[in-house]
């Protein structure tokens, strides 16, 4: 008992005294998308800094009302700085084309903003470290509907315990915010058979905000 405390506190010194480590994110000071961009690329919040190449904000607009949300960048998406830019990409702007709509009309981002190394899931203190980011973007775009893709990133978002072979393509309201779970597209990689799901859940969606 004497020891932990001794410990956190020592911890807490070092953090205090030279300012280097895990303040925590203050989304909230950054007054538009473009703020919150260069917050992201200069943020040091969590271990996840150590070891990406580029932080990956996000991109696209708002023309659609959709904000599409991801788990982490992966080795493509942090070399270049920029969300769905490898496989998933590639089917996602499939669908998206196949419905109507263009990439640079939907917001597509993640839940963390860097790679963890060697694609390993991001760890719950990663994701609650970088929460602040994809919260003041979806205050700041304030989409029709988010769509968090594959199980990682809709049980950041809406549900701990959610299992995305239940809630994709069902609506669902959450702290007065509308969501609609998809498909992650890399699971479509793997499983050609949820192609006709992904693509059903996609029509939906497009009828969602067009409605
Ligand atoms: N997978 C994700 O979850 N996000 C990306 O940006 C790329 C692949
Ligand atoms: Fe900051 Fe998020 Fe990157 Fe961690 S993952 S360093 S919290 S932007």
């Amino acid at each position: 008992m004497k020891g932990r405390m001794a410990t956190g506190s020592r911890q807490k010194a070092e953090g205090d005294g030279r300012g280097q480590m895990a303040e925590g994110v203050d989304a909230s000071r950054c007054k538009d998308i473009a703020e919150l961009a260069s917050a992201v690329k200069a943020c040091r919040a969590c271990p996840l800094s150590l070891t990406r190449k580029n932080a990956v904000p996000g991109e696209g607009g708002g023309r659609r009302g959709i904000v599409f949300v991801g788990e982490a960048p992966g080795a493509k998406e942090d070399a270049q700085g920029r969300p769905f830019v490898g496989q998933a990409g590639k089917i996602l702007n499939g669908l998206l084309r196949k419905n109507g709509m263009l990439r640079e009309e939907v917001f597509i981002t993640n839940v963390v903003k860097c790679r963890p190394p060697g694609n390993r899931p991001p760890r719950p203190a990663e994701v609650e470290a970088c929460r602040p980011y994809i919260q003041r973007q979806l205050e700041l775009l304030g989409p029709a509907v988010v769509c968090p893709m594959g199980n990682s990133a809709t049980r950041a978002l809406l549900d701990p315990k959610a299992d995305i072979t239940d809630m994709h393509g069902r609506t669902v309201e959450k702290d007065m915010r509308r969501f609609m779970p998809l498909y992650h597209p890399a699971a479509i990689l793997y499983n050609r058979k949820l192609m006709k799901e992904m693509e059903k859940d996609f029509e939906e969606l497009g009828r969602l905000v067009e409605g």
